[in-house]
């Protein structure tokens, strides 16, 4: 399918009625331990165009965007969604500075390795690292992750997709020499529809089968800990092998956040508007005929009507890896997230945004 093709009223990137979108129920957490602790970690952030970003008129011909890592945690253990942007931009493979970072700038902050140790964080609690998808500012500093036995876990299909590399690969983002370092493993494609077998198994935590399942909207999740507490989302179009998490925060009455990485890049993307004549969310960005950020645009539109549709329920959070209205409203780690019903953060983030698309259906 070529990216080229669309226009920006194109009917099949057009938001889809979140009531079409099948539906099965969250399980109720059975006990308090049912659970995981969230935290968000900002590290450097990315500078782009807003035009790529939103198809709506911002005001604002480029935008900071923060890039979000962040903390899981469960009893004794640990481990890192997203490593965000990598300090060092002069180190990212040669090609990223021909390509991605002719339009994109940075701004350096330390990144979340840096960020736990500065807070005595113990880094041997840390077990496995996932990344939502292979972009660059998702796979951070992976040089800096200390433990380099632990797995970093990618979703479906990544691994063909990266390749092998730079310089293996004149064209490579990501380094050759990582997957010597490092053990990456990769959950197997949702057309596996049996229990999983091989080395993934291993890497999951959870004690009984591991194999995709509904989940809310969702067609494909994994329960990483058998308990609800974390769910692994397939939620490919942005890219292949892109990822989220559906993370249970607190339990009786359970409560969710949804780690959305980068099926979108601006909440008015994705949020449920009140409904009116014509539907205000936008839809993907289309700039001279060209789809911004979706390998799949018709993929991707369907995502973010998935976490519109998640955005409905009182009692989940959707959170974009670059969500900038986050900041000044959200605690930051060492604090964590997971009070964000109680603190009406959800409401607070989403208040301009929201003002702003009602007044643009009163022009
Ligand atoms: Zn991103």
């Amino acid at each position: 399918m070529s990216s080229d093709s669309y226009t920006q009223d194109d009917p099949r990137i057009r938001p889809i009625a979140p009531s079409r979108y099948p539906w099965t129920p969250l399980s109720p957490s059975s006990s308090a331990d049912d659970v995981v602790k969230v935290s968000l970690i900002l590290t450097s952030a990315v500078i782009a165009p807003t035009n790529m970003l939103t198809s709506f008129d911002t005001g604002e011909e480029k935008t900071e965007l923060p890039c979000h890592a962040v903390l899981i945690e469960k009893g004794d253990e640990a481990m890192l969604f997203d490593l965000g942007l990598r300090e060092d931009a002069e180190n990212f493979p040669e090609p990223m500075h021909h390509t991605l970072l002719k339009i994109m700038g940075t701004r350096s902050a330390p990144g979340p390795i840096k960020t736990l140790q500065r807070e005595k964080y113990n880094l041997d609690r840390l077990k496995s690292v996932i990344i939502s998808h292979k972009h660059f500012d998702h796979c951070g500093d992976i040089d800096t992750l200390p433990l380099s036995d632990r797995p970093i876990i990618l979703g479906p299909g990544s691994l063909q997709s990266i390749g092998p590399g730079y310089p293996k690969d004149p064209k490579g983002q990501w380094h050759s020499e990582w997957f010597d370092k490092y053990r990456f493993v990769e959950l197997p494609s949702t057309d596996h529809k049996g229990e999983w077998s091989g080395e993934v198994t291993t890497v999951i935590p959870c004690s009984g089968q591991r194999r995709w399942e509904r989940v809310g909207c969702f067609d494909n999740g994994l329960d990483w800990f058998g308990d609800g507490s974390f769910w692994l989302i397939d939620a490919p179009g942005h890219c292949a092998g892109h990822v989220m998490a559906l993370c249970r925060v607190t339990a009786q009455p359970d409560t969710y956040v949804l780690l959305a990485g980068d099926a979108a890049h601006h909440q008015n993307m994705y949020l449920p508007i009140p409904t009116s004549e014509c539907d205000l969310r936008s839809p993907k960005p289309v700039i001279d005929g060209k789809v911004m950020f979706a390998e799949d645009p018709v993929q991707a539109t369907y995502v973010i009507g998935q976490l519109t549709r998640m955005s409905i329920e009182d009692n989940v959070m959707v959170l974009l890896a670059h969500e900038k209205e986050a900041i000044g409203v959200v605690d930051y780690f060492p604090e964590d997230i997971c009070r964000w019903k109680e603190k009406g953060w959800k409401e607070e983030k989403q208040k301009n945004v929201l003002e702003d698309a009602i007044k643009r259906a009163q022009i």
